[in-house]
C-alpha cells in the first residue's frame, strides 16, 4: 500500500512532467538516501549555505550561490537583495519599501504568473518594450534603448524570463543594463535541461539566475537555487537566514560573508518564511551534482521506449494522431484529438481511472494532450498503454 493511501490520498501516475501541482520531480534513490542521512545530524545553517555556494559556483560558473525554497522564493529573495543590499534597516523594512528605490524593469511580454515572486519583496514591476511580434503588428521586441530611457534613480534591476526562444536576445539587454548601473535578474526556473544552461545565463553576464530544484534537477520539490554575484548572494543570505544570535557570538562563513562586510545583524527578514531545511539543502546538492554531470541522459533510452509505446497505441487509429516532441530534454508525445471536448473527456477518464493517470492538458484548448516522460517510470508503461487502449477503443 502506498504511503499516500495510508493517509487517504490516491497516488497518481504522473505523465504531465514536473508540475508543482502534481508534486514535481521524483527524486533518485541516492538523493533520498542523502536526505535521510542529513536529517539526523545538526549543522550550522550559514556554514551549510556557504558549502552550497561552493557547489553551485562550481557547476554554474557564478561567483556564489544559495539554496532557496524553490525558484519562486529565489525571485523574492533576489528582488529583496537588490532593494536592501546588506543594510539591516532596509532588510527590516521589507516588504514596505517606502522611499527606497524598488523598481524592476521587465519586458512587457515577460510578465507571467511567477512575477508575483519579485513583487512579494516589495518591488514594483515597470513594464517596458513593445511585443510587436506577438501582436503581429511588427517585427521588434524590447530594444536596449528602451532600458536606457526607463532607468531612473528608483530602478534597482532588470528582470528577464528565460524562454525556449531566448527572446529578446539576452546579451545586448545585459550590456545596456550594466551600462546603466543596474543588475539583471534571470528567471530560468524551467530552462533545464540541457545542463549547459546552468552556465549559459551566468556566462552571458546575468547578475542573479534562479533555477527550480524540483524540476529537471530532480531535487526536493521545495528547493531552488540562486547563483550570481557574491554581493547579491550575501544580501540574499541576510534577508533569509535565521540569525537570532549575539553579533559577537555569530560566526559567519568567512568565504561567503566576511565579518567585515556587514555592520549589524538584521532581525528576521522577508525570507524567514521561506526556510530551507538542512536535509533539503543536502538533497538538492546531491541532485544538482548528479544533474550537472549529465546523469539524466542515462535514462533517455528508457524514456524514449515509453514514448514509443504510447505512440504505438494511437498508430493508425482514426480520430487521433500522435507525434514525438523532442525539445532537448526527455521526450514527450503530443496526442491530437478532433476537438477540445474529446481531449477533455479523455483527460478526465484517465485521471478518474484506477490508478489515476495525469496527462498534461496545457494545450487542451487545441484538442491536445501531452504525455511527458520526465516523471514516468518504465514499470508504469504497461498501465498507461492498457488504459489508453481501453479508453480509445470505447
Ligand atoms: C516553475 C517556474 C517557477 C517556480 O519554480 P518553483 O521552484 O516551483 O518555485 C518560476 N518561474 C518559472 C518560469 C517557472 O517555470
Amino acid at each position: 500500500m502506498s504511503i499516500y493511501q495510508r493517509f487517504g490520498v490516491r497516488p497518481l501516475i504522473n505523465a504531465a512532467g514536473t508540475k508543482t501541482r502534481l508534486g514535481g520531480a521524483h527524486m533518485p534513490p541516492e538523493v533520498l538516501e542523502a536526505m535521510a542521512e542529513a536529517a539526523q545530524e545538526a549543522v550550522d545553517m550559514a556554514a551549510l549555505q556557504a558549502a552550497a555556494s561552493r557547489v553551485i559556483a562550481r557547476v554554474t560558473g557564478a561567483e556564489a550561490g544559495y539554496v532557496t525554497s524553490g525558484a519562486a522564493a529565489a525571485l523574492t529573495l533576489g528582488a529583496a537583495a537588490c532593494i536592501t543590499g546588506l543594510d539591516p534597516a532596509k532588510i527590516d523594512q521589507l516588504p514596505n519599501t517606502g522611499d527606497l528605490p524598488n523598481e524592476i524593469l521587465i519586458f512587457r511580454s515577460h510578465r507571467n504568473s511567477y512575477d508575483h515572486g519579485w513583487r512579494a519583496a516589495g518591488a514594483r514591476l515597470v513594464e517596458i518594450g513593445m511585443d510587436d511580434r506577438t501582436a503581429g503588428s511588427g517585427v521588434r521586441l524590447l530594444e536596449p534603448w528602451e532600458i536606457e530611457a526607463a532607468v531612473n534613480e528608483r530602478t534597482v534591476a532588470l528582470a528577464y524570463v528565460a524562454n525556449l526562444r531566448n527572446e529578446p536576445a539576452l546579451e545586448p539587454l545585459i550590456e545596456t543594463a550594466h551600462a546603466c548601473g543596474i543588475p539583471v535578474l534571470v528567471d530560468a526556473a524551467g530552462r533545464l535541461p540541457p545542463e549547459e544552461n546552468l552556465r549559459y545565463f551566468i556566462e552571458a553576464g546575468a547578475d542573479l539566475v534562479a533555477f527550480s530544484g524540483g524540476k529537471a534537477i530532480g531535487g526536493p520539490q521545495s528547493t531552488g537555487i540562486l547563483c550570481g554575484k557574491k554581493h547579491l548572494i550575501q544580501a540574499v543570505l541576510l534577508n533569509h537566514l535565521d540569525m537570532d544570535m549575539d553579533l559577537d557570538l555569530w560566526d559567519p562563513p568567512e568565504d561567503l560573508l566576511p565579518r567585515a562586510a556587514f555592520k549589524a545583524l538584521p532581525h528576521h527578514g522577508i525570507g524567514r518564511g521561506f526556510k530551507v531545511s538542512r536535509e533539503n539543502i543536502i538533497a538538492l546538492l546531491v541532485a544538482l551534482e548528479r544533474f550537472a554531470s549529465g546523469a539524466w541522459r542515462e535514462e533517455l533510452g528508457d524514456r524514449r521506449e515509453i514514448a514509443q509505446a504510447v505512440l504505438r497505441v494511437v498508430e493508425d487509429r482514426p480520430g487521433i494522431s500522435g507525434q514525438l516532441v523532442d525539445s532537448g530534454g526527455y521526450p514527450r508525445v503530443k496526442l491530437t484529438f478532433p476537438d477540445t471536448a474529446t481531449a477533455r473527456r479523455i483527460y478526465q477518464q484517465l485521471l478518474d481511472g484506477e490508478p489515476g493517470i495525469a496527462f498534461d492538458p496545457s494545450d487542451v484548448y487545441s484538442g491536445v494532450l501531452l504525455v511527458d516522460t520526465t516523471t514516468l517510470r518504465p514499470e508504469e508503461t504497461p498501465v498507461i498503454v492498457a488504459r489508453l487502449q481501453a479508453i480509445l477503443s470505447n
